[in-house]
C-alpha cells in the first residue's frame, strides 16, 4: 500500500466523521476549533479525549493513546494495520450508503401498518424509542430505485448485500434497525428466515458508545429485548444480537472492570443457559463479574415484559441474579 493512497484515505474521511459515526460527542469546545470528550478508548469518566479537527489528531489524558485516523481504527476495533486500513476502505464505501438505506427504511416505516403493529405486539410503542433505535421498515421495493436516485451505482448496492444480485431489493417486508457498519432485518413474515443482517461482521455491542460508562450493565440476546428494557427506563442494556459474542463484543465487555448480568433467553431446551453460563466463565476469567438473571423459564426480557412485566419486577430479578 503507497504513502499516497494512505493520504488519500485520511483525506476522503474526516477523524471526526469517524468519531461521531461511532457515537462519539464531544463535551467542551476549546481555542482553535479542537474539542474534548469522553474517551471512547478506555473507560473513561471526564473528558480526557482531544481532537483536533483541523490536523484530524486525536490524544488522550487518561490513557496516553494518540495518532491519526488509522491509529484510531486500530485502537478501537483492537486490530493489526492493515485491517484498520480494510475497515476504514468498507467503512467510506458503505457508510453513506447504509445511511441513505436507514433513512430510506425509517420514512417507509409510518407508511406501513403492519409494520407498526408487529412493533406494537413487540411491545415497542414510545416514538422516543423508535427514533432511539431509528427502527425503519423494508416493503421489499423501491429502495434500490431510491439509492440509484441519490448516484449510487448498482455494483454498489449488491457488493453491500443490499440489493440481490438479480437486482431486488434483499430485504423484504423485515423491520430494519441499523447497527455499526450493518443492517439488522427482522422478518414480519413466519415463512423467511426471521433474522438477517447484510454481509460483513454484526458489528460491536450495541449503543455501546452509551452503555460502557456504567458500572453495571444488563447484557441481551435480541434488540426487541433491548428495546422494551430501553423503554422501561433502563439505559445501561446492551445487547449482543444473538447469544454467541464475537471477539470484538467479548474484548468491550472486558475492557474495564464491571458487573455485567447477563440477560440471555431463558430457552426451553436450556441452550440460552449454556451460553449465559459459557459466557459466564469466560468473562470471570478475564475479571469481570457477571451475575446470572433468571428469567421464568420461555421467555426472553421482551416475552416478559409484553406478557406484562414492568420495571419494578425486572429490578427485582436483577437483585436475585445469582453469580
Ligand atoms: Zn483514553
Amino acid at each position: 500500500m503507497s504513502c499516497r493512497a494512505l493520504d488519500e484515505l485520511k483525506q476522503q474521511i474526516s477523524l471526526l466523521d469517524y468519531l461521531q459515526a461511532h457515537d462519539w460527542q464531544p463535551t467542551r469546545r476549546l481555542s482553535q476549533g479542537r474539542l474534548m470528550g469522553l474517551c471512547p478508548l478506555h473507560c473513561d469518566h471526564k473528558p480526557s479525549f482531544l481532537v483536533d479537527p483541523r490536523k484530524s489528531l486525536f490524544y488522550c489524558f487518561g490513557c496516553g493513546r494518540g495518532g491519526d485516523l488509522i491509529r484510531f481504527a486500530e485502537d478501537y476495533h483492537q486490530v493489526k494495520f492493515l485491517q484498520a486500513v480494510a475497515l476504514l476502505y468498507q467503512w467510506r464505501g458503505f457508510a453513506p450508503l447504509l445511511d441513505e438505506a436507514a433513512g430510506f427504511y425509517r420514512m417507509q416505516l409510518h407508511r406501513h401498518g403492519e409494520a407498526v403493529a408487529y412493533l406494537h405486539q413487540r411491545g415497542v410503542r414510545s416514538p422516543e424509542l423508535i427514533e432511539h433505535m431509528r427502527i425503519g421498515y423494508a416493503p421489499g421495493g423501491g429502495l434500490r430505485g431510491w439509492l440509484m436516485q441519490l448516484g449510487h451505482p448498482l455494483q454498489a448496492l449488491r457488493q453491500s448485500g443490499l440489493v440481490t444480485a438479480l437486482g431486488y431489493d434483499a430485504y423484504r417486508h423485515r423491520l430494519v434497525f441499523p447497527l455499526e457498519g450493518n443492517l439488522y432485518g427482522r422478518s414480519l413474515s413466519a415463512s423467511a428466515p426471521p433474522h438477517r443482517f447484510l454481509p460483513g461482521s454484526k458489528g460491536g455491542l450495541y449503543a455501546w458508545e452509551q452503555v460502557r460508562r456504567y458500572p453495571e450493565v444488563i447484557l441481551v440476546e435480541g434488540l426487541f429485548d433491548y428495546a422494551v428494557l430501553w423503554q422501561a427506563g433502563f439505559c445501561n442494556v446492551t445487547c449482543a444480537m444473538g447469544n454467541h459474542l464475537n471477539a470484538h463484543q467479548y474484548r468491550q465487555l472486558c475492557d474495564s472492570p464491571r458487573t455485567v448480568y447477563l440477560a440471555l433467553d431463558a430457552d426451553t431446551n436450556g441452550s440460552g443457559q449454556r451460553a449465559t453460563q459459557s459466557l459466564a466463565c469466560r468473562l470471570r476469567e478475564r475479571g469481570v463479574k457477571v451475575r446470572r438473571v433468571a428469567l421464568p423459564v420461555g421467555h426472553d426480557p421482551n416475552s416478559f415484559f409484553v406478557g406484562g412485566g414492568n420495571a419494578h419486577e425486572f429490578h427485582r430479578l436483577l437483585d436475585e441474579a445469582c453469580l
